[in-house]
């Protein structure tokens, strides 16, 4: 195979900047003062923290150093399942860095600030056009905030029928924040066993559903990457109880233009803009998780909304059904100027085809890699798809072993033992914006990594060998982080 990508490289050893600093440098240079000195009172002099002294230069290397020892979108392949580790245009960057919108203060009255309540209106027309739904709000900060977002408006929806429902359906499929967010709605998860296939059947949905129920919590495609065939019948069944669907769309990267939610009889659904719509996901930098709902179940919406009269634009308040507010201000403005910007740059037929690709790319990886990882549910995949460690059991090799020595071959791993159906599982989502090359080479390094299994297993239970840090016990380090180096 060639070179990996990751094999060499001047990756520089770096001390802290207290172990660097030398009494006496300095960062800046000005001129000699030139008035004469007075003194000043001593009682205000107090004791500053201790910060090394440091030249321009140590600073700045330091600063580049710690950089590379990070990986990113930017750097390479990330092919993280479940995270759309995509790459996002810069042009998308610029825009939302310009002054107008950097510069605008939260609190400005409307009449100076037309220009961003407009972008805000037009997102959420677009997210709704886009997804199906009736209604938008962008208010939400991240996925599991829309989720709670979604919940909360679930439960509004059966208090104002005067109804009291305590449980919610949600598939072993699920991401692993819905139970989350419905327990914080104080709702009873309910699991509920997907098929043979991976996906939901009619007869589990139809067994658990019942008028104590509030509906259910379905990830489509869900998380084996695998579309929800039986959804539009799942959903009659939910709504024939009485009960609301409500989709986890943080996948919609492999539906855009695609698929009308609203007809396949979802009633309230999220979308992650910090994966689908140019903001990059993790490093928990701002998100945005906005919540879409049927039409009719707009008034129930966040609120501020923001509303467009005779083509001008108003905050407004007067939504009496209203979950509430659920986010300072009206969120994460910055990552929706980034949506906004990468909505109208791709347009309804790049979008379409940013998705297509994504599958595309998924189903490829797919059959490439099935002829030596174990396939699960062998069937056409949406944007990802999942391995297991099942054929290296013999070697004794896990799934963790092979992803870290993936590292030595210059890729993030990608997600591992999750989702939690699949004993083992190894997560793959190339996401559109890689070329053939690129996930040829992936494949390439899989294949060799597997070769090693059989032959040389010690040393894939020792890898990686490249990396700044080798393995590290997770566990221990969220529980006594050191955070002085
Ligand atoms: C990422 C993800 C979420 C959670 O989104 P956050 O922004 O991390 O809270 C929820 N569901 C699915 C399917 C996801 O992939």
């Amino acid at each position: 195979m060639k070179r990996p990508l990751g094999e060499s490289g001047l990756i520089l050893n770096e001390p802290l900047l207290w172990e660097k600093g030398k009494k006496g440098r300095c960062g800046i240079s000005i001129s000699r003062r030139d008035v004469p000195s007075a003194e000043i009172d001593a009682s205000m002099i107090t004791d500053g923290p201790d910060f090394p002294d440091l030249s321009e230069v140590d600073v700045v290397r330091h600063y580049t150093r710690l950089s590379q020892w990070n990986f990113g979108v930017d750097t390479g392949m990330y092919p993280l399942g479940s995270c759309t580790m995509k790459y996002n245009p810069k042009i998308n960057e610029k825009l939302a860095q310009f002054a107008g919108f950097t510069h605008a203060y939260p609190l400005l009255p409307e009449q100076l600030c037309q220009g961003a309540l407009r972008l805000i209106y037009e997102l959420e027309k677009y997210l709704a056009e886009i997804t199906g739904m009736g209604a938008a709000s962008v208010q939400p900060a991240a996925g599991a905030h829309g989720e709670l977002a979604g919940m909360l408006i679930i439960h509004a929806y059966h208090k104002k029928k005067g109804q009291r429902r305590s449980k919610i359906l949600v598939p072993d499929t699920a991401h692993g924040t819905n139970p989350a967010s419905a327990s914080l709605c104080r709702y009873r998860s309910i699991p509920v066993k997907s098929s043979e296939f991976g996906i939901l059947s009619k007869e589990s949905i139809e067994s658990a559903m019942d008028e104590d129920t509030a509906g259910l919590m379905v990830t489509n495609p869900n998380t084996l990457g695998l579309f929800e065939e039986n959804i539009r019948s799942i959903a009659d069944i939910v709504h024939s109880k009485g009960g609301l669907v409500y989709c986890d769309g943080a996948n919609m990267n492999a539906l855009m233009g695609m698929v009308d939610m609203g007809a396949l009889g979802i009633d309230v659904m999220h979308l992650n803009l910090h994966k689908t719509f140019s903001t990059p996901h993790g490093g928990g930098g701002p998100g945005s998780g906005p919540v879409c709902v049927r039409k009719d179940l707009e008034p129930f919406l966040p609120i501020p909304r923001v509303i467009e009269k005779q083509g001008r634009y108003y905050l407004s308040e007067a939504y009496p059904d209203t979950i509430g507010k659920l986010h300072a201000f009206f969120g994460n403005f910055g990552v929706m100027i980034k949506a906004y910007s990468y909505i109208r740059t791709l347009g309804a037929e790049g979008l379409k085809k940013a998705s297509q690709l994504a599958v595309l790319n998924a189903n490829y990886i797919k059959e490439r890699l099935k002829e030596f990882l174990h396939l699960p549910y062998d069937r056409p995949c949406m944007h990802e798809c999942v391995f297991s460690d099942k054929r290296q059991k013999a070697a004794k090799v896990t799934t963790l072993d092979m992803v870290k020595r993936l590292m030595d071959y210059g890729y993030h791993p990608p997600t591992i033992y999750f989702p939690l159906v699949v004993n083992g599982a190894i997560m793959i989502e190339p996401t559109e914006t890689e070329s053939k090359e690129d996930i040829d080479g992936l494949i390439e390094a899989f294949k060799a990594i597997v070769e090693e299994a059989n032959h040389d297993p010690d040393l894939l239970r020792n890898a990686p060998f490249r990396c700044k840090v080798k393995r590290l016990d997770e566990a221990a380090a969220a529980r006594n982080p050191r955070l002085t180096g």
